[in-house]
């Protein structure tokens, strides 16, 4: 109720601020009754109007439309054919792309020059299995002997060059198109 009261309050001050400047600009004297009278509430706190204006002048009463921050708008309405070519501009239409082909490896479609996705999820995936072996093997990655690393799946022995080599054994069959 009381921000209710005060915006009237504010309202109406604001419509005196108004009036006196036309009044000021039209040369006519400043005090005059107000033409406009607005009935509000009885409930509402009335404010006697001389002592406002005895207490402040006209300049530092504080008016509603100070308080809002005035920013740019549009003038005129823009058509809908207007919106609409614009929004369809040729510049935003998506452009049909003509460089794809199929994966070699995994026959997908993909972008030429492009890493082929399924092929790397797959071999993300093989990477991660082998990372966790190792982390079973040696308890964690910063413990990694500076030695090469030699990854060998099920049924596969190492080669007597590769003994003293760090070997990470996988216990499943080699992926066909991870080369030994
Ligand atoms: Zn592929």
């Amino acid at each position: 109720m009381m921000t209710l009261s005060a915006l009237v309050h504010s309202f109406r001050s604001s419509l005196l601020h108004i009036e006196s400047r036309l009044l000021q600009a039209a040369g006519l004297e400043q005090h005059l009754a107000p033409a406009l009278a607005v009935n509000g509430p009885i409930l509402l706190p009335q404010v006697n109007q001389e002592d406002q204006l005895e207490e402040q002048s006209p300049e530092q009463r504080p008016g509603l439309l100070d308080s809002i921050l005035w920013m740019a708008a549009p003038k005129k309405r823009r058509t809908i054919e207007v919106n609409r070519t614009r929004r369809r501009a040729e510049n935003k239409l998506l452009t049909i792309k003509t460089n794809i082909e199929p994966c070699p490896e995994c026959g997908h479609l993909k972008q030429k020059h492009v890493l082929c996705g399924f092929c790397y999820a797959k071999v993300c995936k093989e990477t991660s299995l082998i990372r966790h072996q190792i982390q079973a093997m040696e308890g964690g990655p910063l413990r990694a002997p500076t030695v090469e690393t030699v990854v060998l799946y099920e049924g596969e022995t190492p080669s007597p060059q590769e003994k003293d080599k760090r070997i990470v054994e996988l216990a499943r069959k080699r992926p066909a198109w991870f080369s030994y």
